[in-house]
């Protein structure tokens, strides 16, 4: 087991979305994507197989083959070779529900310093009484910017094409 593994979160990794190539993999029937580039100072150029599913409610969505294992894969991880995150060895099982889980705590954080009720599906609150108003619109931003992050989280998750 490389040393990488215990030290480095998925975090610190190159990512590859397969959402990022949504709108290209629309217009036609692509079996692989070619690749081409450099990773320090080896170039890599070699093409990265795609599987497609169909979704449970119309259209479809396509996965990444990880080139080492060839298992499906929605994001690969840049080792000079992208592969998946079981390649990787990165210690995932926590992280990967972490980022989501600490932007809700986060968000939970900033409504209780608002004065609003815990949970987005409160809503958006008002100024609390007393709070100066540059405060109020630096919180109010940073909710904001978290909320964006949870919905593009969530719309990565379905991952459909129609
Ligand atoms: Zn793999």
């Amino acid at each position: 087991m490389p040393a990488i593994a215990m030290t480095h979160s998925l975090d610190d990794y190159l990512k590859l979305n397969i959402s990022r190539y949504r709108e290209q993999l629309r217009q036609g029937n692509a079996q692989s994507i070619e690749f081409n580039y450099s990773y320090r100072s080896s170039s890599y150029q070699y093409s990265i197989q795609l599987s497609k599913t169909s979704c449970n409610y119309g259209g479809h969505r396509y996965w990444w083959l990880c080139p080492k294992c060839h298992k499906r894969t929605s994001t690969l991880y840049c080792a000079g070779l992208y592969v998946c995150r079981h390649c990787i060895g990165a210690n995932y099982g926590s992280q990967l529900q972490q980022p989501i889980d600490r932007i809700f705590n986060r968000l939970n954080t900033l409504r209780s310093k608002l004065g609003w009720q815990r949970g987005a599906i409160h809503g958006i609150g008002s100024r609390p009484k007393g709070m100066h108003h540059s405060t109020y619109i630096k919180l109010v931003n940073e909710y904001d910017k978290l909320s964006a992050d949870v919905w593009q989280a969530s719309l990565d998750k379905l991952g459909c094409t129609r």
